[in-house]
């Protein structure tokens, strides 16, 4: 795999952050986990049953 700097600028390398149901939410690094994560609701990371805001079609 490629190094890929996070963009948040800090030169470290980036890697996807999911929630618990695996979906993929951003790219952080070490400096900016906290941050980043503090963008979205801390549930979504730890309770893969979390309601979504987004309407979700019957499959
Ligand atoms: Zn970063």
């Amino acid at each position: 795999m490629m190094y890929q700097e996070c963009f948040c600028g800090s030169g470290n390398q980036r890697r996807e952050l999911k929630d618990a149901r695996g979906i993929f939410c951003t790219f952080v690094c070490d400096a900016c986990e906290p941050e980043k994560r503090a963008h979205f609701r801390p549930e979504i990371f730890s309770d893969g049953s979390y309601d979504a805001d987004e309407p979700i079609e019957d499959e």
